[in-house]
Parts: structure tokens; C-alpha cells; sequence
């Protein structure tokens, strides 16, 4: 539920389970240690990664899936309580992965179905409001692992909005939980790091001093720059409460002018004065902040977006198998391969 539940052990144990399940997470590969376990997405706000790779994980570890619930089909249309629909997930699923507008939503979920007769379902919380994003956080410390080698001695360097955006706040109770790290906020417009989730010495600066603190980083340093998007959705809410109800276009202008007043881009110059042993991480979707020449570049060492995308599955994968108690099988996955990935050429 929550980044704060995991000690730094708990964390490498997930992440090294993961890493041992990397030759398996390749396209058309199959392992049957999930087999038995269906999944029930619930995403009561958008998503594309997050539910890919959850349903992509359970695929790939021998699960099923039930169809992610659909707001505009399912019974909820019909006034059907969130909290019913929840309980109905967990009595053909076994684990359910929630994301929800309202902070803490996911945890009342939690503690609900902990509470009902009989249940053995559990839920993993894939965002809940502008609170937290804890397994965004987890697949961040995997790609910084293999990225960087190590999850110690880093300058974190948190960009863009850290008042809504989720997996920061994640990230202020996971990165403290390693040594000697240091995390230095940059909110854009105003957008900075709320009391609640800031961890000691951590120090903050308006963006525009981002070049000028970058400059003065010992070249010798690893650096994690990470990037994220303004979350227009949150602030238009905060501006006004009826911005759910308007129509398309409506929705659209109040989203320019947000975009308008808070946008900001990392400039290629900014990443290429960094230490060599920078990477550039976004838990995506991007805005402005970073711009097709960076994103797409397949060759500057320092942007690591597409592979944290990556990565994403076999930390899903990992995580899974652990939750439900089945570290045993991960020792030595290879006796579960019921298909190994297929080696497709292009023609
Ligand atoms: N995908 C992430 C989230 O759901 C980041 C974002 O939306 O900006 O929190």
C-alpha cells in the first residue's frame, strides 16, 4: 500500500528476485509459479503502463486475469457501491491491483477485504490519489540497480511537480530507507513537496536553479534526474470541483491553461553538463518536460526512460510471486519455464 511498509532488505529481496527473473520475462516466455492466481485490475483513473504490466506480468508468470473493470460497464453504472464492487472483485480474484482518485482509497479497500469472512484475496495499491505510487517506486530502484549498479551514495534530483505527483512522494519514504542519499527538489510553479512527505535534510530550490546546483555536483557523483509530468488533472480539480463534469473541450481549454502557466523542459545542454554517471528517469506519461530528442535518442547513455518502461515487467513479475508467498519458486525458476521467449525476426 505503501512505500513506508518496506525496510531497504525487503526492498533488494524484491529486486533481487526480480533480476533472476529477467531471462524469463521475454517476449512469448511463460513460467507456470503463478498458476492457480488470477489478477483483477480496478483502475478507477487512467492507466497504460501500470495495468500492461501487471496483466502482462501475470501472463508471462502462468496466472489468468479477470477483464479490468470498465466504470461505464460495469454495475457501478447502475449505483452499484465502489466498495461492493471491490468485494465482488475479490471473490474470483486473488489479487487486486487498485488505482483511485481519492488519497487512501486503496488502503479502506484493503483493510475491507481484510476484514470480510473467508477472504484470501490481497491488494496492491497502483496509486491512489495524488498520494502514493509505491510499485512505480519499486521499478524506479530496480532501473536505477541495473542503471547504476547500486541504490547508495545517489543525488536525486526531483523535478516538476511534487505536490500531486505520486510516485515522488513514494519515492521521499523509499529513497531514505538506503544510505547516504541525498534529494534535492525542484518544484515547477510553486508545485513543491508537501510537509507530510518530506524525509530529513531534504532540501528544496525553485527549477530555475536547477542548472546552477546541477553545476556545482562533483563530476565523480551518480545522479538520478528524476522528471515528471504536471498532473493538469489534479490542479483543474483543485480550481474547480465541477471539472469532472465538463465536456471534452471544456476539459481541454482548462488543461492548456494549465499546461500554459506550468510548462518547463529539460534542456539537452542541462543533461549533458551532468555527471557521466547520470540517468534520466520519468514514471511517464510525459508533458513538455521532456522533448522527443531526449526521449527518443537511442543513443545518449544518460536517458533511461524506455528501459525503466521495461523493467517494469519483471519487477511486476517479482513482486507478485513474493506477495503471494512463493519465494521458494523463485530460487530457481527455470524448473517452472513452460515456454521459452521466442526468437521472432523481422522479415
Ligand atoms: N503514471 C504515473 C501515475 O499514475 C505518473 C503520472 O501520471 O504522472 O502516477
Amino acid at each position: 500500500l505503501s512505500m513506508g511498509q518496506f525496510s531497504s532488505q525487503n526492498i533488494e529481496n524484491i529486486l533481487a528476485f526480480s533480476q533472476r527473473l529477467k531471462p524469463y520475462s521475454g517476449r512469448g516466455s511463460k513460467l507456470s509459479i503463478l498458476e492457480g492466481i488470477t489478477l483483477k485490475p480496478l483502475f478507477f483513473e487512467p492507466s497504460t503502463r501500470t495495468i500492461d504490466r501487471h496483466v502482462s506480468a501475470m501472463n508471462t508468470m502462468g496466472g489468468d486475469y479477470n477483464p479490468p473493470f470498465d466504470e461505464k460497464t460495469s454495475s457501478m453504472e447502475k449505483g452499484e457501491p465502489e466498495k461492493d464492487t471491490i468485494i465482488t472483485a475479490a471473490q474470483t480474484a486473488d489479487i487486486l491491483v487498485i488505482r483511485h482518485p481519492r488519497p487512501y482509497a486503496v488502503h479502506k479497500f484493503a483493510e475491507l477485504i481484510d476484514n470480510l469472512k473467508n477472504n484470501s484475496a490481497f491488494i496492491i495499491n497502483c496509486g491512489d490519489g495524488p498520494n502514493e505510487h509505491p510499485t512505480q517506486a519499486l521499478l524506479d530502484y530496480y532501473t536505477v540497480m541495473e542503471e547504476l549498479g547500486n541504490l547508495d551514495n545517489l543525488i536525486w534530483l526531483i523535478v516538476g511537480d511534487l505536490q500531486y505527483g505520486r510516485p515522488v512522494h513514494s519515492h521521499m519514504y523509499g529513497i531514505p530507507k538506503f544510505s547516504n542519499n541525498k534529494i534535492i527538489g525542484f518544484p515547477v510553479g510553486g508545485l513543491g513537496l508537501p510537509e507530510e512527505y518530506k524525509p530529513n535534510s531534504y532540501e528544496e530550490f525553485d527549477f530555475d536553479q536547477l542548472s546552477k546546483v546541477a553545476s556545482e555536483i562533483d563530476p565523480k557523483s551518480k545522479v538520478v534526474l528524476y522528471t515528471t509530468r504536471i498532473q493538469f488533472e489534479r490542479e483543474a480539480r483543485k480550481r474547480d470541483p465541477d471539472y469532472d463534469n465538463y465536456d471534452e473541450l471544456r476539459k481541454k481549454q482548462i488543461r492548456d491553461e494549465i499546461y500554459r502557466e506550468f510548462r518547463y523542459q529539460i534542456p539537452l545542454g542541462l543533461l549533458n553538463a551532468l555527471p557521466k554517471r547520470t540517468k534520466l528517469l520519468h514514471p511517464l506519461p510525459r508533458g513538455s518536460e521532456i522533448s522527443d530528442e531526449i526521449f527518443l535518442s537511442n543513443n545518449n547513455p544518460k536517458v533511461a526512460m524506455i528501459e525503466q518502461m521495461r523493467y517494469g515487467l519483471q519487477v511486476t513479475m517479482g513482486y507478485f510471486a513474493l506477495f503471494s508467498g512463493l519465494e521458494e519458486m523463485l530460487h530457481e525458476p527455470e524448473k517452472y519455464l513452460t515456454r521459452r521467449p521466442l526468437a521472432l525476426q523481422r522479415i
